[in-house]
């Protein structure tokens, strides 16, 4: 197996912990025999201080040559406290997911027995969450049309719009998941207010009717927020659009302990990118205290969904498991800060990659 990689690794600790996902996939393809080749590229903040922009057109073009992408995280202070900067790094996200097609976002929620305590949930209410969230990821109301000031800079608007085939292609997908799992879908929406959920929900049930095998049902995401704390458990397949989605797995990461656990596969058409949910995290940026785990899940993710090796993602899962059965934590696995500092088994980011590597 032959395959080019472009690595995106973005800002703070993006940077971190997409070095550590390179080693991982070095020594996979050591252990797998393939031949991998890496490229790299420039996005977010570190793009705009070379280019001016989030998303150099030389990004996009090698995008557009690659097999698979790696992206660690992209955003700085500087933007988030200025709202009026016209140029950010998230545009640059945004706009390479629009431009690659990327209109899934697929986020497993699973719980490792290892990290129960971790999550500040109880074990009781977390033990056995298995989720699958599907979020919509190009449309929304990150995307919608008009958006801006008016009334001398007093009032501010964006655009929640969706069209019935952008409900439908991510549906499809949903059902599709469901129906390798548990065959059920849950689909998430604001259908009590909101005139795009109302459309959500009557796609949602027209695609349904191709999956009999598969039993729709539907929340609100004030109720779906509420239950994701309380019954964890109940859910399966989480259907939603790009905002509800973007708020509820942020959510779900506290389920399974930490940020620094969930990894995601954003896929279309074309090639797809393989990303950990977070974010730049400046807080703790260039500290080697970032939790690596969620970009080396995405590293197994992409080995499975994007070259079909479910053997090698399984092998990348297991020895993360295996390193946390060791006992081995990043300091935000560590409930009780007070136990973090001297203590031999709390890793910083570099050294929990080279735990995993070994594991491997
Ligand atoms: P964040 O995810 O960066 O951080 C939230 C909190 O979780 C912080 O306290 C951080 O230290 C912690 N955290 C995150 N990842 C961690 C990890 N791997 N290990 C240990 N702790 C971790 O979200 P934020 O603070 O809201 O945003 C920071 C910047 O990141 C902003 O500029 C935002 O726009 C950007 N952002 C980017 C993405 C992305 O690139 N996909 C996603 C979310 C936020």
């Amino acid at each position: 197996m032959s395959v080019k990689i472009l690595l995106l690794p973005g800002d703070g600790i993006g940077t971190e912990v997409v070095s550590v996902g390179r080693k991982v996939i070095e020594k996979l393809s050591h252990k797998f025999d393939l031949d991998v080749t890496f490229d790299e590229g420039l996005i977010g903040h570190a793009a705009i201080q070379a280019t001016g922009e989030p998303l150099p057109q030389e990004t996009l073009d090698k995008a557009n040559q690659a097999d698979s992408i790696l992206l660690g995280a992209v955003g700085h202070p500087s933007y988030d406290n200025n709202p009026k900067a016209k140029v950010r790094p998230e545009q640059g996200l945004l706009k390479i997911r629009q431009e690659l097609g990327l209109f899934a976002n697929l986020r497993p929620v699973k719980i490792f027995p290892q990290l129960i305590d971790s999550s500040p949930l109880k074990p009781e209410i977390i033990e056995g969450t298995d989720i699958l969230f599907f979020r919509e990821l190009t449309g929304g109301i990150y995307f919608g049309k008009p958006r801006g000031r008016r009334d001398d800079d007093k009032t501010a608007f964006d655009t929640m719009v969706y069209s019935k085939f952008e409900v439908e292609r991510i549906s499809r997908m949903a059902f599709e998941a469901a129906q390798k799992r548990s065959k059920k879908v849950l689909s998430v929406d604001k259908a009590n207010v909101l005139e795009s959920s109302r459309l959500w929900r009557e796609t949602v049930e027209e695609i349904a009717k191709d999956y009999p095998d598969v039993e729709l049902t539907h929340q609100f995401v004030d109720s779906a927020a509420m239950k994701l704390l309380t019954v964890p458990r109940s859910f399966d397949v989480i259907l939603t659009e790009n905002l509800f989605g973007d708020i509820l797995t942020d959510e779900a990461s506290q389920i399974a302990g930490s940020m620094g656990l969930l990894a995601s596969a954003s896929i279309g058409n074309k090639v797809g990118i393989f990303e950990p949910i977070h974010g730049s995290a400046p807080d703790i940026a260039g500290l080697n205290t970032a939790n690596p785990l969620a970009t080396i899940l995405s590293v197994a993710l992409m080995f499975e969904i994007a070259f079909n090796r479910k053997d090698i993602a399984k092998a990348v899962e297991d020895a993360v498991e295996k390193t946390l059965h060791q006992g081995y934590r990043t300091g935000d696995l560590v409930l009780d800060k007070s136990l973090i500092e001297d203590n031999e088994m709390v890793l910083g980011t570099k050294q929990m990659g080279e735990k995993v590597v070994e594991n491997l």
